[in-house]
């Protein structure tokens, strides 16, 4: 018995007639493969999600087949096979990931604290709201007025943002700096955005610093580097490099 349950482990090929070839999913996918379907999405070309019965157990069976037709053979009972055919494998393959990401990514909201600034889940003090963009004031600022603009869905950084977020934060910005400069008739407005640990991000949901500046206020590390004349042919270089990396 104990055998015959290992099979049906996640991760197992199991088929309900010939040529329909299913997987079974682990908690999380399963979970992943429910919400994603709730919301109208589908991670693949074939999505069919659901629990079979099988007789030697009481559990249902969270399988994921490669084809729509698993419906209508909900209450059939499934066989373990040991290697389906490679495209068959390799879609089921495909959607898995998809599912592993899917579920990772739910995680890290969950865990975000700027996403739970979105949810209200814990309060800000806020200066601005759109469809896409929420702005509130930073809790340790580096002058009055220091003011955040985040994404409302969850994007790490300036390599995960979808471009109509990156868009609306930027449209924002400017809407937001007018606010600042009447609100407090700063001298100027820094804006500063960090990616990855190695720019000293703490926070890993984008955000946009507005920081404005005042006379007097002591000088933001990053807008006073020292004006040393570089190395013109590593900077040339490096340009090119850039530039052939963009145009890919
Ligand atoms: P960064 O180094 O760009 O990741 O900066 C993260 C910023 O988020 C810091 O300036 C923090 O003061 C700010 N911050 C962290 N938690 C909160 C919060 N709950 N409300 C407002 N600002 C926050
Ligand atoms: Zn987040």
């Amino acid at each position: 018995m104990n055998q015959r349950k290992m099979a049906f482990d996640p991760g197992q090929y199991v088929k309900l007639l010939p040529g329909l070839v299913g997987i079974v999913l682990n908690k999380a996918q399963y979970l992943a493969a429910t919400k994603l379907l709730k919301q109208g999405q589908k991670p693949g070309r074939y999505f069919a999600p659901g629990c079979c019965q099988h007789p030697d157990y009481v559990i249902q069976i969270p399988v994921l087949f490669e084809d729509e037709t698993f419906d209508v053979m909900r209450a059939m009972n499934i066989k373990h096979i040991d290697s389906p055919p490679p495209k068959k494998r390799q879609k089921l393959r495909t959607i898995i990931e998809k599912l592993d990401q899917y579920s990772r990514r739910e995680q890290t909201m969950e865990d975000c604290i700027f996403c739970k600034i979105v949810k209200g889940e814990i309060p800000c003090f806020k200066v601005y709201e759109d469809d896409k963009v929420l702005a509130f004031e930073d809790i340790n600022p580096i002058d009055l007025g220091h003011t955040l603009i985040i994404p409302k869905n969850h994007a790490e950084n300036l390599f995960e943002i979808p471009d109509e977020d990156l868009a609306a934060i930027h449209l924002a910005a400017k809407k937001i700096a007018r606010g600042i400069r009447e609100a407090l008739n700063p001298t100027g407005i820094a804006c500063l955005q960090l990616n990855g640990k190695g720019a000293n991000q703490v926070v890993m949901h984008y955000h946009f610093h507005l920081v404005p500046r005042h006379e007097g206020a002591p000088e933001l590390p990053i807008t006073s580097w020292e004006l040393k004349p570089g190395d013109m042919g590593a900077i040339e270089e490096t340009a090119k490099k850039i530039a052939a990396a963009i145009e890919g």
